[in-house]
C-alpha cells in the first residue's frame, strides 16, 4: 500500500470514528428522560388530551412550516409524551409555529397543538433555553412587550427592531420593498396604541393573577427575555 493510499484509508476510519461518536451522542437513555414534562405541558396547555395521540401525522401534513422545524408537529407531541425536554425546548420547531390553527383544526384526536406550541414557548424563555439571536423569537418577544405597552401590534417598528437586533443589512436590502409598502398605506412606520391602556393592564392582571405560571411571571429569565 503506497504512502498516499493509507492516508486515505487513515482519513476515511477517522470520519467513521466521527460518526460513531456523533450516534453515540444523540443517543438518550430512558433514566435522563424528564417525565414530569409532559404532564406540565398537558396541565398548561389543556393538553390532557396529548396522551391519546395516534401519530397518524395529520397535524405535520397539515402544517404549512412543518419542511423548516427541525421536528415536525407529530414528533414534538411524541417527545414531549416520552419527556424530551431539553431538545424540545432547544428545537426550532416552537418558533417557527406560525399560530395558524391547522393543526388543531385537523387532529382526529381534538389535540390542541397551537396551545401546546405556546406552552412550550412559555417553558422555553422560563427555563432560558430559547435561542436568544434566532430573528424568531426576538420577533415573539418584540411583538408581546408591545401588545403588553400599547395593546396594539406596530408592524413598521416591529420590524425595524427585528432587523436591527439581528441583521442590519437585511433593512437596508429590504428598504426599497418597505418604502413601497408605505406609499401605498400598507406599513406604518408609527406605533399604534389603544386609548384605555388602564383597563389592558387590569385585564392583563387579571389573566396573570389566574396563571399557573404566576409565580414564574416574574422571573428573571422572563424578565431578561421580555428586554430582548
Ligand atoms: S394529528 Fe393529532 S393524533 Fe395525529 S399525530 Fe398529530 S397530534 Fe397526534
Ligand atoms: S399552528 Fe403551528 S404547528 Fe400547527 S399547523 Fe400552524 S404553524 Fe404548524
Amino acid at each position: 500500500m503506497d504512502k498516499k493510499s493509507v492516508f486515505a484509508e487513515s482519513f476515511a476510519l477517522d470520519n467513521a470514528a466521527k460518526d460513531i461518536v456523533e450516534i453515540r451522542r444523540r443517543i438518550k437513555y430512558e433514566s435522563e428522560l424528564d417525565k414530569s414534562f409532559r404532564d406540565k405541558i398537558a396541565k398548561s396547555a389543556h393538553g390532557e388530551k396529548l396522551y391519546g395521540c395516534i401519530q397518524c401525522g395529520t397535524c405535520s401534513a397539515a402544517c404549512p412550516v412543518s419542511h423548516y422545524m427541525d421536528y415536525t408537529p407529530r414528533k414534538i407531541i411524541q417527545m414531549v409524551r416520552e419527556g424530551f425536554k431539553e431538545e424540545v425546548l432547544t428545537s426550532s420547531t416552537v418558533w417557527l409555529c406560525a399560530s395558524c390553527y391547522a393543526c388543531t383544526v385537523e387532529c382526529p384526536k381534538g389535540i390542541k397543538i397551537t396551545d401546546v406550541m405556546y406552552a412550550l414557548k412559555r417553558e422555553s424563555i422560563l427555563g432560558n433555553y430559547y435561542p436568544k439571536k434566532s430573528p424568531a423569537s426576538i420577533l415573539a418577544n418584540n411583538f408581546f412587550n408591545q401588545v403588553l405597552n400599547n395593546g396594539r401590534n406596530s408592524e413598521g417598528p416591529l420590524l425595524v427592531k427585528m432587523y436591527l437586533k439581528t441583521n442590519p443589512f437585511m433593512l437596508f436590502k429590504n428598504m426599497a420593498l418597505g418604502f413601497k409598502l408605505w406609499i401605498r398605506g400598507r406599513i406604518s412606520l408609527k406605533t399604534e396604541r389603544i386609548k384605555d391602556k388602564k383597563a389592558l393592564k387590569k385585564l392583563l392582571q387579571s389573566v396573570e393573577d389566574k396563571s399557573i405560571y404566576k409565580a414564574e411571571v416574574n422571573s428573571p429569565a422572563l424578565k431578561e427575555a421580555s428586554a430582548v
